[in-house]
């Protein structure tokens, strides 16, 4: 009986510690499911502590960015602001208004002018501003007049009116990165003009010549024969896969080519074809491509420049047009900003002919085409094509990255007004930069 309870209690003492054993185990098994779920935890709030820490460093790089577009816009802002403020309480409008009152009709720039005083006087709502702007579609042809025609009608929609904006007045496509830019696009200013004998100049045989020639009464830039037209009788400017100029953007390729100029003076035989201001040059002066030397053939101006730096267009631009003895094209381009009167080209201004398509060469006048250079010779280049039809390819362009200056007045006195072909598709090309 004593051994039987015995082993009863033992037999308890078993279960109770295999109980306590089962319990003590099963607690064991939940902290450490506890614990690693709590781990987890830890990590995923690590993780994510990390991932906003990054976003909150891209928001204030983003904010940093945007603070940097802000002050040149706030600058602008203030400067639009006292413009309005003294045309408000000067005299402008009125004498403006008081000396047009003679005239029966004004001219497109005068009308332009006092729609834009009208505007920044009295807004885009006044009823007389809107009168002013609704005068210049009608006295602006088409022709050279894409810009003041898309400001005015963007200003009648500013102020509320329904208007057919003109296909060449919306919104440019977004620039160069692959995307065809057939309508000319307003932030362009307007562009076209100039034709290149030179690039004519730089035609290889007779056909080239030929066609060089044929394209003069064919082509232009506006309206009907404007450059998203130039593709209907010149193929290669519609299809053509490096076509120029382009809008120079990074990234860009590390340059191996060195460049340089060697130009010499001879006597100045300019001329005005009709699309641009050319000056032809005698044999002699070259610029090397890695010591291949091409002659300068001639060099000629567009307006605005055709070549836009991160879609920025300079005010003018030079193109140097070379061939070396295998026939291929070299440009050198050089832009023209803003500034100081240009002394060389006050030479040329001052001998600009006064007939269309005869060279002229004032007696006793020299001219050396190195005047016009910058002193750096730093570069973009990019393969490329004639911007004038027939847009021939292969034409190896050099855009200095350093500008000279040009007077505003000389600006204003180049002959055209828009000579400018758009940018192109860049199609992947690479642009190589020194
Ligand atoms: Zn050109």
């Amino acid at each position: 009986m004593k051994r039987t309870l015995i082993e009863v209690f033992l037999a308890l003492a078993l279960v109770g510690a295999g109980v306590f054993g089962w319990l003590n185990w099963q607690q064991n098994q939940k902290s450490s499911s506890q614990l690693k779920v709590l781990q987890t935890a830890a990590d995923e709030a690590a993780k994510s502590l990390q991932a906003s820490g990054e976003s909150v460093k891209a928001a204030e790089e983003k904010a940093v960015a945007l603070q940097q577009q802000l002050t040149p816009m706030e600058a602008q802002l203030q400067e639009l602001a006292a413009v309005k403020a003294g045309l408000t309480s000067g005299a402008t409008l009125a004498d403006l208004q008081a000396a047009y009152k003679t005239k029966k009709k004004l001219s497109d720039e005068q009308q332009v002018g006092l729609a834009a005083v009208l505007l920044l006087t009295k807004g885009s709502n006044d009823p007389a501003t809107l009168e002013a702007f609704r005068a210049t579609l009608k006295t602006s042809d088409l022709g050279n007049r894409k810009n003041t025609i898309c400001a005015a009608q963007m200003a009648l929609i500013a102020g509320g009116e329904k208007v057919d904006l003109l296909p060449e007045c919306k919104a440019p496509p977004a620039a160069a990165e692959g995307k065809e830019s057939k309508a000319e696009p307003a932030e362009k200013g307007g562009a076209d003009a100039k034709a290149e004998s030179t690039d004519k100049a730089g035609k290889a045989d007779k056909s080239d010549k030929k066609a060089g020639l044929q394209s003069k009464t064919k082509w232009g830039y506006d309206g009907l024969m404007g450059p998203e037209r130039w593709g209907t009788e010149f193929p290669t400017c519609a299809k053509g896969k490096s076509q120029a100029p382009l809008d120079i953007q990074g990234p860009f390729v590390k340059a191996r080519t060195s460049v340089s100029a060697d130009y010499k003076e001879g006597p100045l035989k300019i001329i005005n074809n009709g699309h641009t201001i050319q000056v032809n040059v005698n044999p002699g002066s070259k610029l090397r491509v890695d010591s291949v030397p091409h002659e300068l053939l001639q060099f000629h101006f567009h307006r605005p420049s055709e070549e836009k730096i991160n879609r920025v267009p300079m005010a003018m631009v030079i193109h140097f047009v070379h061939k070396n003895a295998a026939g291929k094209l070299a440009v050198l381009g050089v832009l023209l900003k803003e500034g100081n009167e240009n002394p060389a080209i006050k030479t040329l201004w001052d001998n600009l002919p006064t007939e269309q398509d005869a060279e002229s060469s004032p007696e006793g006048i020299k001219f050396n085409p190195a005047s016009l250079l910058p002193r750096e010779f730093e570069f973009y280049s990019y393969e490329g094509s004639l911007t004038t039809p027939p847009c021939t390819e292969s034409v190896s362009f050099f855009i200095l990255r350093t500008p000279v200056n040009v007077s505003s007045a000389q600006v204003t006195a180049f002959p055209f007004k828009n000579n400018a072909r758009p940018v192109q598709p860049r199609n992947g090309r690479e642009i190589v930069m020194n």
